[in-house]
């Protein structure tokens, strides 16, 4: 049972730094920022965009079912750490979710229109959206909830729903807006902006990096046509986690198999999974148009679970069903590079005590959970596993995208963050391995917020560290290094 918050923490946790004149022109009060959102007839426009998306999709067909369900057993409640840190009856799942389902069940059922026609009561209010605006994004989208839901509600579902309507009608945060405006329309084509030469000259500066420390040629290979893997990390990784990605290029090269980035796309941030299906389709398409172009067999994720969950999940609806290309997370290649003893790695690198979290997006539904646990076991001598963990794990508190969203950040650490916090306490640990990006920046903001002394990293950070290298590969680098000419006092 999580402490509920005391009346300062929450001040302190809802603390917005929006200005009272764009509150008062956007006629919405929510603790992120929105650009031209919807202010006139607000709640007409949701209704319109709510059946477009019914009518173009599936979703009907999950509502139908949702709608019937009457159970209010309150289990969803116990599970949801935002809910156990507030203590507020809003922040119930199933309440959150009865926002979206009562307007379907009034608006899309045939009992509802009736029963509007009759009594002519229930329409839909701005007030309404307004509150959904507030709510769903208060949600993690984690889906811990859902896990314990007799009658099988999807509170992360109807969350994203909730979103993706409210984004047709211009209600999104803008940190997610823009970076994914960039990503689809902009010069650069990634979420970071981070143009085609910048990229290559980290590369490059990694690539010296890695040679002084490892005196190994560790290389990104760029462009290369034929690969079995396409690389696609959380195009952030290029401007803030140097680590993982070197712990990439070092497995590749300890493996020998063919990789590449390619200059066309190397983003694999998809905020589409986190507030719109449109946006969600077009990014992952973009993915598949640059395997393609390099005539790549596999698409690689790189360590994110986002990133992983929209590729691995999305790319056969949306491009080619058994046609598409497969999606392979960096962890689930090491894992079988390290199983037929093609990665060695030495155990007497890591010594202090190490903890795993597990990325909602690749654990909740039992996908990636075994695996880089056993990677960790096999080199960190003082593994120890948090409680829950896997499919029951505890959302690092920034999930569904809210971690982008800087200015609430206050709400991440002390409210959404406060059960992981006390998780990563009890372990002791030196370091949280959180192979997400998202993850990464949500943990190292609370770790600070919460004043834990934890170093966040990647899984791909501690091999970086530990992998030990074939002396073949030692010796090539060194007949590479160029011979000094012999010198003018020698002659
Ligand atoms: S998805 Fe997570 S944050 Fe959202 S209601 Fe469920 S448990 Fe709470
Ligand atoms: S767990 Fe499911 S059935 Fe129980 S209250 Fe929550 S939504 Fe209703």
């Amino acid at each position: 049972m999580i402490d509920k918050l005391s009346d300062e923490e929450l001040k302190h946790a809802f603390k917005t730094e929006r200005k009272p004149e764009v509150v008062e022109k956007q006629k919405l009060n929510v603790r992120y920022h929105v650009e031209d959102p919807v202010v006139e007839g607000r709640a007409q426009k949701f209704l319109e965009a709510f059946a477009a998306i019914l009518k173009n999709t599936n979703y009907g067909f999950v509502l139908d079912q949702y709608v019937r369900s009457s159970a209010k057993c309150s289990r969803c409640a116990t599970e949801c750490q935002v809910y156990q840190a507030t203590r507020d009856p809003r922040d119930i799942p199933c309440y959150r979710s009865e926002l979206l389902l009562s307007v379907y069940r009034r608006h899309f059922t045939v009992g509802g229109l009736l029963k509007g026609r009759l009594f002519g009561s229930g329409y839909l209010t701005d007030e309404k959206v307004n509150e959904m605006a507030e709510s769903f994004w208060n949600c993690t989208a984690c889906r811990r909830c859902s896990l314990q839901c007799p009658v099988g509600i999807d509170h992360g579902l109807v969350t994203h729903l909730g979103r993706y309507i409210l984004s047709e009608i211009g209600i999104a945060p803008r940190a997610l807006v823009v970076s994914t405006r960039e990503q689809l329309e902009g010069k650069t084509g990634n979420t970071s902006a981070i143009p085609v030469p910048a990229l290559l000259d980290t590369l490059e500066f990694l690539e010296e990096d890695m040679l002084e420390e490892k005196q190994v040629e560790i290389k990104f290979p760029i462009d290369q046509e034929n690969c079995e893997y396409v690389f696609f990390p959380a195009v952030s990784d290029f401007l803030m986690e140097a680590d993982t990605l070197m712990g990439n290029a070092a497995v590749f090269t300890a493996t020998g198999d063919s990789w590449t980035i390619g200059t066309g796309y190397f983003d694999g941030i998809n905020y589409g999974l986190f507030y719109s299906d449109r946006m969600l389709d077009r990014i992952v398409k973009k993915v598949v148009e640059e395997t393609k172009r390099l005539k790549g067999k596999k698409i690689l994720i790189g360590e994110c679970g986002h990133a992983s969950r929209s590729a691995k999940y999305f790319v056969p609806v949306f491009c080619g069903g058994k046609d598409a290309p497969p999606v392979i997370n960096c962890m689930e290649y090491l894992w079988e590079q390290l199983k037929k003893g093609r990665i060695k790695l030495d155990p007497n690198v890591i010594t202090d005590v190490v903890t795993y979290h597990d990325p909602c997006n690749i654990s909740r539904q039992g996908w990636i959970i075994d695996k880089p646990r056993e990677i960790l076991r096999s080199f960190c001598k003082n593994y120890v596993d948090m409680e829950p963990k896997g499919m029951k794990n505890i959302c690092c508190g920034g999930g569904g995208g809210t971690v982008s969203i800087d200015e609430i950040r206050p709400y991440r650490t002390s409210i959404g963050g406060k059960a992981k916090a006390e998780q990563v306490r009890k372990t002791g640990a030196k370091y949280l391995v959180a192979p997400c990006a998202n993850c990464k920046k949500q943990l190292r903001e609370l770790m600070e917020d919460q004043g834990l002394d934890v170093e966040v990293v990647g899984l791909h950070d501690l091999v970086y560290k530990a992998i030990i290298f074939d002396e073949s590969l030692k010796k090539k680098a060194q007949e590479q290094v160029p011979q000094p000419e012999e010198s003018e006092v020698e002659k």
